[in-house]
């Protein structure tokens, strides 16, 4: 049975239909999404490093849309005709009629048919993403402990990360800080050698950002000893080894997949149209070619800016929030093309080092560092949100690092 809602459906609470959400204010809306929180995926390695408590990055739906409505459960079926769409629910599968619809189901980590990478990488996407990578880290050094033989101890000290975009990078260099962190107290490893490998098939890293901050980059993390093998890829990963295409093979039980990402294949199933990456083709008002009533916005969607004439969005939070301003006022009337120059872009490399760009300003070390901390802070929304995340860095300042391995946390052992 369909339900009447009369109004703006809102598939995906991720960042762009979080905000179009939230945006929409006392206009309302239907949020379908599987979970109830928008994840803020900027603050994902300093969740896995645990300097953030995994909470506090992420916004509960319900308290950043309070005029929304949240129906927990995945979108299985759009009919654009009908307007009616489809939500697989845990009590069953649910239809809804809509007035609009907005189609903001993200992307997903895009894969190769690599030997081996389904089996034994491990991705970084998702708040599960990031606890477990957390505990896979601090299990290696446990093992490490306990290794029998050299071989075994160099293998459990070695991480691959494969994918030198914003994600892999700073990942890297938030887990190798919590390592070094995590040291101190491991006496018997203190003298072992890490091995820290960062693998990219372009021949720099962080393509996207300017060159000098690139360039800087590399320099901090070859500083602190990362081994960076540019215009290589991974060819096969093995339970205890990967192999690269310089033909090194690198005996490591880490392996960190962060190649990139792919629209979410949920699009196809839509049937809208879509571009040779199946990406959702929109016009500049954010409406999908050629039906009136859907919408489409985020890393799913290709969207034209009238500021770049000619380039399509690249898949960032910072062009997703922009593109739900855009979205909610056109919903509301308006009916304007879409139009962004981004300002600036910022990274963190780890404790107290960062790289920004700002207008008329290339910042590195400490103050890109700040700058790409309070611009997150900024970013993220509602008050009790930012001050957790206020508390956890002044925390962090003060005492030491948690390094309690918490991988069974959330699989209680079976009543007998
Ligand atoms: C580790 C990491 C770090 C990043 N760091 C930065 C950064 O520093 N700066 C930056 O600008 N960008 C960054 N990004 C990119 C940024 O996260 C994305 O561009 C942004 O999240 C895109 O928003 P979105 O809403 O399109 O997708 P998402 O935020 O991924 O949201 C998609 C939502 O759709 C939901 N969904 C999926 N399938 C269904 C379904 N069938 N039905 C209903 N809901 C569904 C998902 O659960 C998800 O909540 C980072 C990404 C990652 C992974």
């Amino acid at each position: 049975m369909a339900e009447a809602l009369g109004g703006t459906l809102v598939l995906g609470g991720g960042f762009a239909g979080g905000y179009v959400a939230r945006l929409l204010g006392k206009r309302g809306a239907t949020i379908v999404s599987p979970e109830n929180f928008m994840l803020y995926t900027p603050m994902l390695p300093e969740a896995a490093s645990g300097t953030l408590e995994p909470r506090h990055v992420v916004v509960p739906l319900r308290m950043m849309c309070p005029h929304a409505e949240l129906l927990l459960g995945r979108a299985t079926e759009l009919d654009a005709e009908r307007r009616r769409a489809q939500v697989e629910t845990d009590d069953g599968v649910v239809s809804l009629d809509y007035q609009h619809v907005v189609v903001a189901l993200g992307a997903i980590s895009r894969t190769l048919p690599i030997p081996g990478l389904a089996d034994h990488a491990i991705g970084f996407k998702t708040l599960a993403d990031a606890i477990f990578l957390r505990n896979h880290v601090l299990r290696r050094l446990e093992a490490a402990v306990a290794a029998q033989s050299e071989g075994h101890r160099r293998r459990e000290l070695t991480f691959l990360f494969v994918g030198a975009g914003y994600a892999g990078v700073e990942a890297l260099a938030e887990l190798s800080d919590l390592v070094r962190d995590a040291l101190r107290y491991y006496p018997t490893l203190r003298d072992e050698p890490q091995q820290w490998v960062l693998v990219d098939a372009a021949p720099k890293i962080l393509p996207e950002i300017p060159r000098s901050l690139g360039d800087y980059a590399a320099r901090q993390l070859a500083g602190r000893g990362v081994d960076i093998r540019v215009s290589t890829t991974l060819e096969s990963v093995e339970a205890h080894a990967a192999v690269l295409s310089d033909g090194d093979r690198i005996p490591t039980n880490t392996v960190v997949w962060t190649a990139g990402v792919r629209a979410n294949p949920m699009n196809e199933r839509f049937g809208l149209p879509l571009d040779e990456r199946g990406r959702i083709k929109v016009q500049p008002t954010l409406q999908v070619e050629g039906l009136e009533n859907v919408w489409a916005l985020g890393d799913g969607a290709r969207v034209p800016n009238l500021a770049t004439p000619g380039a399509f969005d690249p898949p960032t939070s910072q062009h997703a929030l922009r593109q739900a301003r855009r979205l909610a006022r056109n919903l509301a009337g308006e009916r304007k093309p879409y139009r962004y120059r981004m300002l600036g872009q910022v990274a963190t490399l780890g404790r107290y080092k960062g790289i920004a760009q700002v207008p008329g300003a290339l910042l590195r070390g400490f103050p890109g560092w700040f700058v790409t901390r309070t611009y997150h802070l900024y970013q993220l929304p509602l008050l009790t949100r930012k001050l957790r995340v206020v508390a956890d860095w002044t925390t962090a300042l003060f005492f030491r690092r948690d390094i309690a391995e918490l991988g069974t946390l959330g699989h209680p052992e079976r009543l007998e």
